[in-house]
């Protein structure tokens, strides 16, 4: 007799256990409503409440939730009731990579496609200001494709609690990946323990043992306190240099992502007879960042825009239409495009809303770059981490009263300009501002809302 499948929520069907970590397990899902297959991981709400890092839960979750990296485990959304906290990932189909290496140690070029995957997904999760601090095996899976993924970003906050607990001396939690100032239990700069940890995941990749082990605990953790490294002689002199830079015990000197990125191995062409695209579904640049936050929508009306002229473009009904909540088509795309623009409307006239622009680019110590046909261009001073900043600001007329602009991120980091989009720019064009077109889009972005049942019962724990 067939048993009635478990549905979450209404949205998912629930399937097999993938497996269990200290704060809950993870089951297999099916969407009930694309069919697409997902990991979903149950967290009781209690444990995160002892831990009282709700807010940075929220905030790291609101970053992940923003983030695309094809080596990473996609968080797609949050839920939950009274008692858990589910979060929907994208399901690894392969499974821990480490499986792989319980079957013996990995040929060079085998792990050398690992590691990059794995540095990339680092740098890229550090340059937002999450790290991960609990890089081991069971958070290092595969996709179909043999890509790796690193999972639980963004949970850090929970491996912090974990540790708080001392539940890192449990066998859930194995001390062999973790820096040796992390164990000193010193505060410590997360980005230098990842390091460390990716540099145990190499060790092993290529040895199929652990650089520093013990069966005793306090012997393993001498071990790693000291960090003397012993390569087995099968090990490429270059990465038994590199592997000494990133087991360095002292974090202050251990080797930063950017060097790691100049070095001779890590750069290093897999053979040709090897060499497979790193990734299949995704767009990835050579250096492994991930396009969208780079490449720039191009916009057909605005490409039209030439001449010194500051008058706005005039539009017609399609334009608007297509511009409006209800017909954007940039729905239909990834949330990487969706969240680079805003629109309002305004039934102010052109020069107006040009002086504002103007004003706000004063405030927020940005030149104005170009002025063209309806377009202004906010271009920052300083180089961020993608280039300078660069905001477009583009002004069409529907009647000399009334205009629809579209703000849009055309350099920079995404996550740069998010924040001046909601903090600043926003805010500023308040009194100007008649509609805001993409409210709904903002709203479906980070977890504002998520979590905030949390946040509620902790409210009233804390009265109460
Ligand atoms: P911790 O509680 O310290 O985070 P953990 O990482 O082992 O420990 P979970 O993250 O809860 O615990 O994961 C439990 C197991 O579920 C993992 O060992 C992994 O094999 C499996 N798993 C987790 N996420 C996925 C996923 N997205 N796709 C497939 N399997 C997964
Ligand atoms: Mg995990």
């Amino acid at each position: 007799m067939e048993s009635k499948p478990n549905i979450l929520m209404q949205r998912y069907e629930l399937g097999r256990l993938l497996g269990q970590g200290t704060f809950g397990k993870v089951y297999y899902g099916r969407s009930a409503i694309t069919n697409q297959s997902v990991a979903i991981k149950m967290i009781d709400k209690d444990k995160i409440m002892r831990t009282g890092q709700v807010e940075q839960i929220r905030r790291e979750i609101s970053v992940m939730r923003l983030t695309r990296h094809p080596n990473i485990i996609q968080l797609f959304e949050v839920m939950a009731n009274k008692s858990k906290i589910y979060f929907v990932m994208e399901y690894a189909k392969g499974g821990e990579l480490f499986n792989k290496v319980a079957k013996g140690k990995l040929k060079e070029d085998v792990a050398h496609k690992y590691f990059k995957q794995l540095i990339n997904a680092v740098d890229y999760c550090h340059s937002r200001g999450v790290f991960h601090r609990d890089i081991k095996p069971e958070n290092i899976l595969l996709d179909e494709n043999g890509n790796l993924k690193v999972s639980d970003f963004g949970l850090s906050a929970l491996v912090e609690s974990k540790r708080q607990d001392g539940l890192l001396h449990t066998p859930c939690g194995t001390p062999a990946y973790v820096a040796p100032e992390v164990i000193k239990r010193k505060g410590y700069d997360g980005t230098k323990a990842d390091i460390w940890s990716c540099g145990i995941v190499l060790f092993v990749l290529l040895a199929g043992y652990l650089p520093f082990h013990d069966p005793n605990l306090i012997e393993m953790y001498r071990k790693i306190s000291k960090a003397e490294l012993k390569c087995p002689n099968w090990f490429p002199p270059d990465v038994c240099k590199l592997l000494g830079m990133m087991l360095d015990p002292n974090p202050d000197t251990r080797i930063p992502i950017s060097i790691i990125r100049e070095h001779c191995w890590f750069k290093k062409e897999p053979n040709v007879k090897n060499k497979r695209p790193v990734v299949e579904n995704n767009t990835v640049s050579s250096s492994g960042t991930v396009l969208p936050d780079q490449t720039d929508c191009c916009d057909g009306l605005a490409a039209e825009a030439n001449g010194e002229s500051v008058a706005p473009l005039s539009i017609n009904a399609f334009d608007i239409i297509s511009r409006s909540p209800g017909f954007d088509l940039s729905r239909f795309f990834d949330d990487s495009f969706r969240i680079k623009e805003a629109r309002f409307s305004s039934r102010l006239p052109a020069n107006v809303i040009i002086s504002k622009l103007e004003d706000i680019a004063k405030q927020l110590r940005m030149k104005i770059k170009k002025k063209a046909a309806g377009l202004l261009k906010l271009e920052g001073l300083e180089e961020g981490r993608k280039g300078v900043l660069t905001i477009d600001a583009e002004i069409f007329e529907v009647t000399p009263c009334f205009h629809l602009v579209e703000v849009k991120k055309s350099n920079g980091d995404t996550l740069e300009y998010q924040k001046i989009l909601k903090e600043d720019i926003r805010p500023a064009l308040q009194d100007i501002v008649w509609v805001w077109q993409s409210d709904q889009q903002l709203q479906s972005q980070p977890s504002e809302q998520e979590l905030q049942q949390t946040d509620d019962q902790q409210q009233q724990q804390s009265q109460s």
